[in-house]
């Protein structure tokens, strides 16, 4: 750290991205990005776009939100892109929450939103899941602030019927409920439906897993004009071009190819299942995921041993060095030919620990 480096940020701790290996050759099971390749009218569109990038991109993402717009069937001025949801995510953070409004979520939940917090020095209570991870509804009520909840929750992959995310809505009216659908389309109901009869609540929601484009950079919120119109305005105040010229050509083409993507949904929930048998047959416990990853322990060998002895073998999953999850490890769900290699592995690996 500089001498000159702000006070306020001094004690910061950022968020920790999983690794992402330039040497060796990894099977990358940790990030849960997509094993499949973006769209090809994806590139296509963004490869003609590259031609123009001497000018800045469009701010209002006037293409993209029209196709996005119809896509999800909201008007145009509900939705708002940004580069990932990891900043719609931090723009709410900054829109709905200050020192009287603090920011509630899980415990164990997505690691951004205590960072996001702190770099904003808003006050944050982490509420507790149950013991089987699971989230209990009745914890949510009455909140004054803002309330996110990823569903599915990571790293569990558990999610929340859509009745639940409704009961949380209606019971704070007074706060913003955030939903981060960032994994709703590998098996959960999403709240889209709901921005219509509901002023508080904002989904977000990303390009990065089931369209592939982790790379890009492409997530959007969805809620009432109002609230996209605060978010524009934190938008607009720190970087009217957040959506590059390409990534936005990029979505379009992600958009008109929908097919694709349900088809790569379809075969990485299929995969998911017959992952997480293979597993439990090796004696993992897991939770029950409906997003593009497995969070898994073994009774007999640590969570750290079978991090470390899978990355010995060349596949790479994500361990958190957590009290409550370092028992764990969260493998991002890849194509059958990866998780046939994941499974060969860890069976030795159970099989040497025995
Ligand atoms: N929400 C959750 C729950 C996530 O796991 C992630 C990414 N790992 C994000 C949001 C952000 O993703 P992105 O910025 O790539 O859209």
């Amino acid at each position: 750290m500089s001498r000159f480096f702000s006070e306020k940020y001094k004690s910061l701790v950022p968020y920790t991205p999983g690794e992402q290996p330039k040497g060796m050759k990894y099977i990358k099971l940790n990030t849960n990005e997509s094993p499949f390749p973006p769209s090809k009218k994806a590139v296509e569109y963004a490869a003609r776009e590259a031609e123009k990038y001497q000018l800045y991109s469009d701010p209002e993402c006037a293409e993209l939100v029209n196709a996005a717009a119809q896509f999800f069937g909201v008007e145009k001025d509900e939705i708002l892109f940004t580069n990932g949801s990891d900043e719609i995510l931090n723009f709410a953070f900054m829109a709905y929450c200050d020192k009287d409004h603090p920011a509630y979520f899980p415990n164990i939940t997505y690691g951004f939103y205590s960072v996001f917090a702190e770099i904003n020095n808003i006050p944050y209570t982490e509420i507790p899941l149950k013991s089987d991870f699971t989230i209990d509804i009745s914890d949510y009520e009455g909140k004054k602030g803002a309330i996110f909840i990823a569903n599915p929750n990571a790293p569990t992959g558990i999610a929340l019927a859509l009745s639940e995310v409704e009961r949380i809505i209606k019971a704070n009216t007074q706060s913003v409920v955030v939903i981060d659908e960032a994994y709703v389309d590998f098996g959960a109901e999403s709240a889209v439906p709901l921005i219509k009869k509901y002023d508080n609540l904002l989904v977000t929601q990303t390009f990065s897993k089931s369209r592939s484009m982790a790379g890009a950079r492409l997530g959007f919120g969805i809620g009432s004009k109002e609230l996209i119109r605060d978010l524009n305005t934190i938008k607009y105040s720190t970087n009217p071009y957040n959506v590059n010229r390409t990534t936005m050509a990029a979505g379009v083409g992600a958009l008109e190819d929908n097919d694709y993507t349900l088809e790569n949904c379809k075969r990485i929930i299929a995969t998911r299942e017959r992952a997480a048998k293979a597993l439990r047959e090796l004696g993992f416990e897991m939770t029950e995921s409906s997003a593009n990853f497995i969070f898994a322990r073994h009774p007999k060998v640590s969570g750290e041993k079978i991090y470390l002895d899978l990355k010995n073998a060349g596949i790479l999953v994500r361990h958190f060095n957590k009290p409550d999850l370092c028992e764990y490890n969260r493998i991002t769900v890849g194509t059958d030919e990866q998780m046939d290699a994941l499974i060969l592995a860890i069976t030795e690996i159970i099989g040497e620990n025995k």
